[in-house]
């Protein structure tokens, strides 16, 4: 193990701590209400640089590995808060970053990581497609100079809180493709420039805040400059972008089991029925200890995980792996709060029933867990594909 790999960061944990404080469960729960974006909440983050610890120092960031963007978004999430609405500032970027040109590198990166532009749409997901990703429909045909894109994506989160949109279409139909994700490009669009000219978005209220909307292109003109990498290889490009997205939603996890799990200890060393605490009793008791168990164990799924991703090898099995131990152990912890609290867990008051709904989302966003399993049996245990 290395230095940088035992450092816990604890300074950053410290000063994200802090800027919860500011941010308590009222803050989160009038929001909710209204099903409404947090902007002081992420103006805050963004002006204290959380959100542009990945983006290098030469493009404005701090250049630090994930294990500093997964303690900051653990310690969010530890701290009641939900940073949804934000993360993706954090490693959208990413495919930017990786395979984006010198000129789109240095024309976005460094208003990014200010915050000036905030790119944090990500459009995969389509109403016919679902999980199938390879299946998309949206077209983006070149056109001289420019490329004009048809389509729909839904569920694309954040999308009218964002400046940009990283955009995944098919640049060439799925039959001509020698391999199914062949034949998919990314597109880095400019919402701003755009709005009026064939791109609609429109909220789909769910049953939490968290900005979802569907997003409708109508033969939208964007500049052939905004392709990244070469045409056909979208694909490719996105996958490993999605390794530090389930990282970074899997240490959210992390945030939201230990919080779940505080919450429940508390309340039941301190609530007394049949004149002792509830905590006494072993039907409350062990599955709050199962639960920290299963934390704990997937806590440390997810260091291998980033540790692999940090030193650039290989950490599709681990980070596929970390994502759905940690949401699975979120999820037995929130169903363990939530019980524990009795009929307090239902009420608002109490934050429980907020982060059980916010947290639920993980066990099907960003990925399924179906399909993670289905990717461990076709690609860990040679089973013949199962999809
Ligand atoms: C609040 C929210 C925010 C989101 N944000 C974004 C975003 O920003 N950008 C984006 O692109 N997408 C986003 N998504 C979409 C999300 O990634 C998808 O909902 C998810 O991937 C599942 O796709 P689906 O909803 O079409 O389900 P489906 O693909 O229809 O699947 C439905 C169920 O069937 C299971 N299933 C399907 N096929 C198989 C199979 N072969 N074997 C076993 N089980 C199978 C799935 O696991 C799932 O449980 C978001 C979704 C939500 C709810």
């Amino acid at each position: 193990m290395t230095a940088d790999t035992r450092d816990t960061y604890e300074d950053i944990r410290n000063g994200v701590r802090a800027l919860c404080a500011d941010f308590q469960g009222e803050y989160w729960r009038e929001l909710d209400r209204e099903r409404a974006y947090p902007t002081e909440f992420v103006d805050t983050m963004t002006r204290n640089g959380y959100l542009a610890v990945l983006i290098p120092e030469e493009y404005g960031g701090s250049g630090l590995g994930i294990k500093a963007a997964m303690a900051i978004l653990e310690e969010v999430h530890k701290s009641g808060g939900n940073a949804a609405a934000c993360h993706a500032q954090m490693y959208t970027m990413g495919t930017v970053l990786r395979h984006g040109s010198d000129d789109q590198k240095e024309t976005y990166l460094p208003k990014i990581a200010s915050g000036e532009l905030r790119l944090q749409a990500f459009g995969v997901t389509e109403p016919s497609s679902g999980s199938d990703a390879t299946r998309i429909r949206t077209m983006a045909v070149k056109d001289g100079g420019s490329y004009r894109v048809t389509g729909q994506k839904v569920w694309t989160s954040r999308a009218q809180h964002s400046d940009l949109m990283l955009l995944l279409a098919r640049t060439s139909p799925r039959e001509d493709q020698e391999k199914r994700h062949h034949g998919l490009s990314v597109f880095l669009v400019d919402m701003r420039e755009v709005a009026s000219a064939g791109l609609t978005i429109r909220p789909i209220r769910t049953m939490i805040n968290h900005a979802a909307t569907e997003v409708f292109f109508d033969d939208l003109k964007i500049p052939a400059d905004s392709l990244i990498g070469e045409e056909g290889e979208g694909f490719r490009y996105i996958l490993d972008g999605m390794n530090a997205e389930r990282i970074l939603i899997s240490a959210e996890c992390v945030g939201d089991a230990r919080w779940f799990i505080e919450r429940a200890a508390d309340y039941a060393r301190n609530r007394e029925v049949f004149d002792r605490p509830i905590g006494q009793n072993q039907g409350i008791q062990f599955p709050m200890a199962r639960a920290y168990a299963q934390t704990e164990a997937a806590a440390l799924m997810l260091e291998k995980a980033a540790d692999l991703f940090d030193t650039g090898e290989p950490c599709g099995a681990e980070a596929n792996m970390a994502k759905m131990l940690t949401s699975e152990a979120a999820g037995a912890a929130a169903e363990m709060c939530i019980q524990t609290h009795g009929g307090y867990g239902f009420a608002e008051e109490y934050d429980v029933e907020r982060k059980f709904r916010e947290n639920r989302l993980y066990q099907v966003a960003p990925i399924s867990t179906n399909m993670i399993l289905a990717y461990l049996g076709e690609h860990i245990l040679d089973l013949p594909r199962s999809y």
